[in-house]
């Protein structure tokens, strides 16, 4: 073949074959009649329609998925208008009424006087990258979930409690509004999971999360594992007097639950302690103080003899 000294010519059928062969499938479209001057038999194969269905860009357009329609035939026309080359996304519709979700890459192609004569490009199939795609953002949904979630209990984790006590805070601030926090402790622990080992002492962490989700199940009222045995229970719009009364439920709940604790000092069953408070926030003051106060609060509780609920000083 070389060595004439002349160009090396490929024959067109050699073209034909090659693209004809290849899972991108091959189109041409005239642009002033707006019509498909080719389109690569693959198409039957992916779509189901034949190659002669394809007639005009109406045809393309009608086969694209309708909420994906008006995005990609206005982006494709005005790009192909002002001739740019440029690809897009969408899910094309199949003969027997599925969807395959499909590249198209698409050049525009000028005569001398640069004017557009025509579009050409390929279709890719991309349904196996579009799954791969959903499944990502599944896992990454998950994710997220799980790093704001406490494993054992199910509870918001502590990492949560932050985000969440800021966001409040803020709000309350700008709101002027009055914000509520219930610090919990569960009284004995240490000694529960020495009676019982550490197993029943997780299934009675869960146990007591439960009881207070439950009595503490309110619109906007957030309930956090704050650490080891603690809880924490953010209520926003709050003021002190129904604070009071949802930390009793709380202390309640748990005791109508006798749990029994053979290691307790002050009873047969589990008890908690708690530190309430209530704020409205101020400019210059931060949540920081503000837990600290109620956690000091539920020291206070534990000093003054435990299952009880402190809500001064
Ligand atoms: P107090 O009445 O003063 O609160 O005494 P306490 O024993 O409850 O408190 P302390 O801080 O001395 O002990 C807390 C215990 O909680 C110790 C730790 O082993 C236990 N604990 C923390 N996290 C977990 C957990 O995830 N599972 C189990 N089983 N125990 C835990
Ligand atoms: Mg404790
Ligand atoms: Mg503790």
């Amino acid at each position: 073949m070389a060595g004439s000294g002349s160009s090396t010519r490929i024959d067109p059928e050699v073209y034909k074959t090659l693209l004809e062969s290849t899972k991108a499938i091959p189109w041409k479209i005239d642009w002033s009649s707006m019509k498909f001057a080719y389109i690569g038999p693959q198409i039957e194969k992916l779509l189901g329609w034949t190659p002669e269905s394809w007639i005009t860009v109406q045809d393309w357009a009608e086969r694209i998925h309708p909420e994906d329609r008006e995005r990609v035939v206005s982006f494709c026309v005005a790009q192909s208008q002002a001739g740019v080359d440029h690809e897009a996304d969408y899910r094309a519709l199949t003969r027997d009424g599925g969807y395959v979700w499909m590249r198209d890459v698409v050049h525009v192609v000028r005569d001398e006087n640069l004017a557009v004569e025509a579009l050409v490009g390929f279709m890719f199939d991309i349904s196996e990258r579009k799954q791969n795609e959903e499944q990502l953002l599944g896992l990454q949904a998950e994710l997220q979930d799980l790093s704001f979630k406490d494993a054992l209990t199910g509870l918001a984790n502590r990492r949560r409690f932050d985000h969440v006590m800021e966001r409040e805070w803020t709000e309350a601030k700008a709101n002027r509004q009055p914000l509520s926090l219930v610090m919990i402790d569960i009284d004995y622990f240490k000694q529960y999971n020495d009676h019982y080992g550490h197993l029943q002492g997780d299934a009675c962490l869960k146990q007591v999360a439960d009881l207070l989700f439950s009595a503490s199940k309110g619109a906007h009222d957030f309930l956090a594992r704050f650490g080891g045995e603690e809880f924490a229970l953010v209520l926003p719009g709050t003021g002190s007097e129904p604070a009071r009364k949802i930390a009793w439920r709380c202390r309640d709940a748990v005791a109508r639950a006798r749990i029994a604790h053979a290691g307790s000092s002050i009873g047969e069953n589990l008890t908690i302690s708690l530190g309430v408070g209530t704020t409205t926030p101020k400019d210059d003051e931060d949540a920081m103080a503000f837990i600290d106060l109620v956690d000091r609060r539920l020291y206070l509780a534990k000093q003054q003899g435990r299952d009880r609920i402190v809500t001064e000083a």
